[in-house]
C-alpha cells in the first residue's frame, strides 16, 4: 500500500520524536512491503518565525490532502507572549476543525515493566493498566453558546453544552468498534441523573448496543468513574464520554501511568484521515539534548496504521517493538529505574527499530 502522511513535527522536542517515528515506519514499509510518502508542514513557533502565522494555509491544504497526519507538539517560552491569535496551540485547534476530527482516542497503559512508576499502589496496578478513552471532541459546553450578563445588579454567567443525536452517535460507533478491537467492554459515562444531554447520551448509547451484543455494555455515573479510576482502572477497556468529562478524565487516567512520554493518541474524523500525536507538550526543559522519550509518538504512529490504514499486524509489529525494548531494560532518563540500561531519544528509536 501507498500512503501520503503530513508530517507536523512542531517545536521542542516535536522534531526528535518525530524523527524517531518516522525511522520505525520507514522499517515497517520495508518489512511489510508499503511506501509512506512524507510532506513536512511547520505547525506552531517555527511556522510563526518563518510566516507570522502557527500554519499556513498551504500547510492546511497538505493536511487535508494527506492520508494521515503525524504531530509532535507545538509551543515555548519564545511564543508565550504571541497574541491569542497567533499562538501556536492556534494551529492545533484550527487542523482539529478543518479535518472535522471530533473523537480523541487515549489509550492509557502502564506497561507492567514500569508499574513501580505508578503514583497507585502494586496492588492496584500489578498487572499493568490497558484502558482507552474514547472523548468526543467538537461538541458539548467547549462548543455551546456562552455569555456573562448583568441580572438583578450582579454577573451571571451563561455556558450552553448542546449535543445532538447524530453527534453522540457517531462517536458512540467509535466507541463500539474500538471495543470491538480490543476487550469487547465499554463503559459509557454520563450525568443522567442530572443533564438532559446526559439523558439524550445514554439513550442514543442504549440504542447502538443493541447493535453490538457482543460487547459488554455500561452505564456509569461521571463521578463514580473519576473514583473508580483510582480504586479500580483494570476493570475499563474502553470508555465513551462527551467533550468536558473527556477531558479531566483523561487527564487523570494518564497519570495513572507514571509517565507521560509513553502515552499516545488519535483524533479521528468521519472518514479515515487522522491525526496521531504523543499527548505531551514540546518539553522545552529538554529540547534538543537527546533526552525525549520517543515512545509515545512512536505508538502513536502505531495508532495511525491501526486506524487510518488497517494495518493491524503492522500495528502490532510496533507494540510488540517497544515491549520488547522494555523488556530488554532500555529507558529514557523519564522512566529509568534501577538496573536498567539508560539511553537517549535516538537511541531508543533504535532499540525499537531493530526490534522490529
Ligand atoms: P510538557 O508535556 O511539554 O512537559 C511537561 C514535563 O514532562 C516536562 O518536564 C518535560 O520535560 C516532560 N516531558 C514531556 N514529554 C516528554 C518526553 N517525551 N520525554 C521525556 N520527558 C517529557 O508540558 P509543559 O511543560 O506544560 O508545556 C511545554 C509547552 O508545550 C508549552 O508551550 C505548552 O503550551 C505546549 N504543549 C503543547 C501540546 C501539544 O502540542 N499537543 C500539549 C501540551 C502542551
Amino acid at each position: 500500500m501507498e500512503k501520503k502522511i503530513t508530517v507536523l513535527a512542531g517545536d521542542g522536542i516535536g522534531p526528535e520524536i518525530v524523527a524517531e517515528a518516522i525511522k520505525v515506519l520507514d522499517k515497517i514499509a520495508d518489512k511489510f512491503g508499503h511506501k509512506f510518502d512524507y510532506t513536512y508542514v511547520d505547525i506552531g513557533g517555527c511556522s510563526i518565525d518563518k510566516f507570522g502565522v502557527p500554519i499556513t494555509d498551504e500547510g492546511m491544504q497538505k493536511c487535508k490532502e494527506a492520508d494521515s497526519v503525524l504531530l509532535g507538539a507545538v509551543g515555548g517560552p519564545k511564543w508565550d507572549n504571541c497574541p491569542p491569535a497567533i499562538r501556536p496551540e492556534k494551529a492545533l485547534l484550527a487542523v482539529r476543525k478543518e479535518l472535522g476530527l471530533f473523537a480523541n482516542l487515549r489509550p492509557t497503559k502502564l506497561f507492567s515493566q514500569l508499574a513501580d512508576s505508578s503514583p497507585l499502589k502494586m496492588s492496584i496496578v500489578g498487572n499493568g493498566i490497558d484502558l482507552m478513552i474514547v472523548r468526543e471532541l467538537t461538541g458539548g459546553v467547549y462548543f455551546g453558546e456562552r455569555k456573562t450578563e448583568e441580572v438583578d445588579g450582579e454577573l451571571v454567567a451563561i455556558d450552553y453544552m448542546p449535543y445532538s443525536e447524530h453527534e453522540i452517535e457517531r462517536i458512540g460507533r467509535v466507541a463500539f468498534e474500538s471495543a470491538m478491537k480490543r476487550g469487547k467492554k465499554l463503559h459509557s459515562v454520563d450525568k443522567a441523573n442530572v443533564l438532559d444531554t446526559s439523558r439524550l447520551w445514554r439513550k442514543t448509547m442504549h440504542r447502538l448496543a443493541e447493535e453490538y451484543p457482543d460487547v459488554e455494555y455500561n452505564d456509569i455515573l461521571v463521578d463514580n468513574t473519576a473514583m473508580q479510576l483510582i480504586k479500580n482502572p483494570t476493570q475499563f477497556d474502553v470508555i465513551v464520554t462527551e467533550n468536558m468529562f473527556g477531558d479531566i478524565l483523561s487527564d487523570e487516567a494518564s497519570m495513572l501511568t507514571g509517565s507521560i512520554g509513553m502515552m499516545p493518541s488519535a483524533s479521528l474524523s468521519s472518514g479515515t484521515l487522522g491525526m496521531y500525536e504523543p499527548i505531551h507538550g514540546s518539553a522545552p526543559d529538554i529540547a534538543g539534548m537527546n533526552l525525549a522519550n520517543p515512545i509515545g509518538t512512536i505508538l502513536s504512529a502505531a495508532m495511525m496504521l491501526r486506524y487510518s490504514f488497517n494495518m493491524m499486524d503492522e500495528a502490532d509489529a510496533i507494540e510488540a517493538a517497544v515491549n520488547k525494548a522494555l523488556d530488554d531494560g532500555y529507558r529514557t532518563g523519564d522512566i529509568m529505574q534501577d538496573g536498567c540500561t539508560k539511553v537517549g531519544c535516538k537511541e531508543m528509536g533504535d532499540v525499537i527499530l531493530n526490534n522490529i
